[in-house]
């Protein structure tokens, strides 16, 4: 019986990993310049950290996450999202003893029950990276101009930073109210989203999707124009350092992340006509996340951005990404006695660093040719007894079609120091 791949999911081939491989190591070089370190952590947690971590009233805890009971009858979810994890592991690593901020990046699989389609997938790639114990709006500022940067060095063209602020537990208090008032008398007309989200948590009527909700919502009162003094000051700082290390920016005011502990700075870089999902990254601040996990009041922000999303932006921007090595040589033989000595070159070669390729499989002169032109070597030589014999053979270039008759024992030294 065939059995296929689950909804959602996707096997990321040879041809397409390379694009991924490209992106893991410039994101990982670049966030390492800025003092970052990797972190992993595990793929399932205990359920109470999403509930906790995410939030209840979010879409992930509420409809899109991946939990099953445990042969022990303990619930466990895969995770949604990598920010919980590592809030979780500063807390139990004890890290809050360690010089401040702590700085961390991951590169993760995330799993979510989503409705499938283009950019929204059941399992995928994130890039994230948190900075825990410092409530300076340097940091948002440092985090900011490293994510310009890095989009900026790999090519993406169109993705603009949205940010925006979103106060703090005071300023939003008295801003939910504002907002029942506003939207009282118009939750008729509004999706059943919105009539919960007015109910739980009113913020997030501002960044309903739903045509219907937005045109209401265009009306409201901004979270933004009305903030407290020191989110203000808070606000005023990150522009100004934005300024400062020109990094362009657009001030959106319905940018939100709605969960109670996210305050202050959220952004996310949005890109251009890529479609709906159009969101490549998103991040904030998050003041009472470790607090709310059980350790002490330690101000963060993070971010996380989607690989996919990501590589459709920058495939979009016309960028190509590296894809398949091609080998440098190929070996053919013909026999058993040249094929010895074609495997001592091959690994001879492997072993110092060149991707060389031989057939292993016994087959005849012309298919390993065959063979050979589909993995689009560099150079080709054929290994005969009469070559062997004469210490004597063909080097040819496949692009240029030359050709070059040397000896048998210098091709090792010929192809590492680049000499044909
Ligand atoms: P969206 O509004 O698109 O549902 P989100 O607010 O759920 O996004 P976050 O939790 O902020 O997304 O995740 C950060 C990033 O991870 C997103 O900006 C996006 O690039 C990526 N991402 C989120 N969910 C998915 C998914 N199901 N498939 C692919 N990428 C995703
Ligand atoms: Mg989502």
């Amino acid at each position: 019986m065939k059995i296929s791949i689950p909804k959602g999911t996707k096997d990321i081939l040879p041809g397409e990993i390379e694009k991924y491989k490209y992106i893991q190591k410039v994101y990982a070089n670049l966030l390492e310049n800025f003092g970052f370190k990797q972190i992993r952590f595990p793929v399932f947690e205990h359920t109470e950290l999403f509930q906790r971590g995410v939030g209840d009233t979010t879409d992930i805890v509420q409809k899109e996450m991946y939990t099953f009971k445990d042969k022990a009858g303990r619930s466990i979810t895969l995770r949604p999202e990598g920010t919980a994890s590592v809030v979780r592991s500063y807390i139990e690593n004890g890290m809050s003893s360690y010089p401040q901020p702590i700085k961390l990046y991951y590169d993760i699989t995330a799993y979510r029950y989503e409705n499938v389609q283009k950019g929204r997938y059941r399992e995928f790639n994130q890039l994230g990276a948190e900075v825990l114990g410092s409530d300076s709006p340097n940091a948002d500022v440092e985090i900011l101009n490293m994510l310009n940067y890095f989009f900026s060095k790999l090519g993406v063209q169109g993705l603009k930073l949205h940010v925006n602020s979103i106060g703090c537990k005071v300023c939003r208090t008295k801003y939910n109210e504002m907002l029942k008032e506003f939207f009282a008398d118009k939750l008729d007309n509004m999706c059943e989203d919105c009539k919960q989200r007015y109910i739980k948590n009113p913020m997030r009527l501002i960044d309903c999707k739903q045509e219907k909700c937005s045109v209401i919502s265009k009306d409201a009162p901004m979270l933004i124009d009305n903030l407290c003094d020191s989110c203000k000051e808070h606000f005023e700082n990150v522009i100004r350092g934005l300024d400062e290390m020109n990094t362009p920016y657009i001030i959106n005011k319905r940018i939100v992340r709605g969960l109670d502990y996210y305050v202050r700075t959220v952004f996310e870089f949005i890109a251009e006509g890529i479609g709906a999902q159009d969101t490549v990254c998103a991040g904030g601040r998050y003041d009472g996340l470790v607090e709310e996990l059980g350790g002490t009041d330690t101000p963060g922000i993070g971010f996380a951005m989607g690989l996919e999303r990501l590589i459709s932006t920058l495939e979009k921007s016309g960028f190509v990404l590296p894809y398949e090595k091609n080998p440098v040589i190929f070996i053919a033989y013909i026999g058993e006695k040249a094929y010895k000595v074609a495997r001592k070159i091959a690994n001879e070669l492997r072993i110092n660093g060149i991707y060389c390729e031989i057939d292993i499989n016994d087959r005849s002169l012309k298919a390993q040719l065959k063979f050979a032109d589909k993995k689009n070597a560099l150079y080709n030589v054929v290994l005969g007894e009469n070559e062997i014999d004469t210490n004597k053979a063909i080097i040819k270039n496949m692009s240029t079609q030359e050709i070059k008759e040397v000896s048998i024992d210098s091709i090792t030294k010929r192809i590492i120091e680049n000499k044909i």
